[in-house]
């Protein structure tokens, strides 16, 4: 039971420290223990504009409320993951995958005793960079930059919503997260290189991230290589027979859902067999990621971060299951007859409208036209885009490109 602290003539943040030592005392709150190769919150290289320590959220919480306040991270709910709502308000969009990344991610960074703060922010963050359309909007947007000589990067978009296009406070531009989340955003599934990128260097490129950040890579794909099975069956794109011919790990599950629920509906037999590759997944990625740490000797976040490669890693027998299993969605589903027509349409829909607003930039919205005296106006148009939903973006195309 958690009794009321006791409090005299004292100041809020007096009292919130006397509340909290009454409830190490009263044993209803226990310290969180990180190993040594853990993150800790007080060891932040801190953030572009200091400010005064919060008196009961460490950094990196702070760091994740902020994302989960921004308007970008709302946005996620209407960007289409793979499936566009015309299949199913049931299916993953951007925003419930980004959740199951933080879920599967806390999981894991709790049990390997890393910071669970600093790992939630990271998950939170992973996709704020995404286009509309998933794969095809970002594939569709890059094309139309790189045929003005220019690029789209969805973890360099990231950082710039962070660091300027998300305006909160009165203080700063941006949402002033702290470094180590900001290099999670550009250490995402990527190793810039500081020629290439020099606007980077501060992000110590020539060195891994921490684990919390290394860990995101894999709980992503854990996360969405499970969620497109799901969705890709329910959406009977995959059948049953197709996925326990091609995905090994899968069939494996599913002989033991049969063997114990033989009279359970065909659904719950297969949630059954992808519980089971996840829960595989999941657990091979802390045990094989623990035992590395040990074998190589890894007791501080430095030794992570000179270590020659990343140490977040699945056995190699895991691996190869992973790998089939997302060899698997690429030839059955990602490129499928059935999302192909889609995907041709999303493609048509960014580049029609991308090239509307190079040829019409006094169409463009105030706050856009103002950025394109200071910028090249293909970034300014590729900004304004990368942050639409879906259906904005179709709605923008009916309005100017019909
Ligand atoms: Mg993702």
């Amino acid at each position: 039971m958690i009794m009321a602290p006791i409090s005299g003539f004292q100041s809020s943040t007096d009292n919130h420290q006397s509340s909290i030592l009454w409830l190490l005392l009263c044993g209803e709150m226990v310290p969180s223990m990180l190993a040594g190769y853990a993150v800790r919150a007080e060891d932040s290289r801190g953030r572009r504009y200091p400010e005064p320590p919060h008196p009961y959220r460490n950094p990196f919480q702070r760091d994740r409320d902020r994302v989960i306040h921004s308007r970008a991270f709302r946005r996620l709910e209407a960007k289409t993951q793979v499936f566009t709502r015309r299949f199913s308000d049931h299916f993953r969009n951007r925003l419930t995958h980004t959740i199951e990344v933080a879920q599967i991610s806390r999981t894991i960074a709790g049990e390997l005793a890393l910071n669970v703060d600093l790992v939630e922010a990271l998950a939170l963050v992973h996709d704020i960079g995404h286009p509309p359309f998933g794969h095809a909007g970002e594939k569709a947007l890059d094309a139309a930059m790189r045929a003005h000589g220019d690029f789209f990067d969805h973890n360099l978009h990231a950082l710039r919503i962070v660091e300027d296009f998300e305006q909160r406070y009165a203080a700063f531009r941006g949402l002033n997260l702290s470094f180590e989340v900001r290099e999670g955003i550009i250490k995402h599934s990527h190793d810039y290189k500081a020629a290439e990128h020099p606007q980077l260097t501060e992000y110590l490129l020539e060195q891994r991230p921490p684990l919390e950040a290394q860990l995101i890579d894999l709980t992503d794909e854990i996360a969405y290589d499970t969620a497109d099975l799901d969705d890709g069956y329910e959406a009977h794109i995959l059948t049953l027979e197709q996925i326990r011919a091609g995905v090994p790990v899968f069939e494996h599950f599913l002989r033991a859902a049969v063997r114990a629920y033989p009279d359970a509906p065909d659904k719950l037999k297969f949630n059954e067999a992808l519980r089971g590759m996840l829960n595989r997944l999941v657990t091979d990625l802390i045990t094989t990621t623990g035992s590395r740490l040990r074998s190589s000797g890894i007791a501080t976040v430095e030794a992570v971060r000179a270590h020659p490669q990343r140490l977040a890693a699945f056995s190699p027998e895991v691996d190869e299951e992973r790998r089939r299993a997302k060899e698997f969605l690429y030839q059955n589903l990602y490129y499928s007859s059935e999302l192909g027509p889609e995907k041709l349409d999303a493609e048509r829909v960014v580049s029609d409208l991308f090239d509307y607003w190079m040829r019409n930039p006094s169409a463009l919205p105030g706050n856009y036209r103002e950025k394109a005296a200071s910028e090249p106006l293909q970034r300014v148009v590729c900004d304004y885009i990368a942050g639409m939903t879906d259906p904005y973006i179709l709605q923008q195309h009916e309005k100017f490109c019909r």
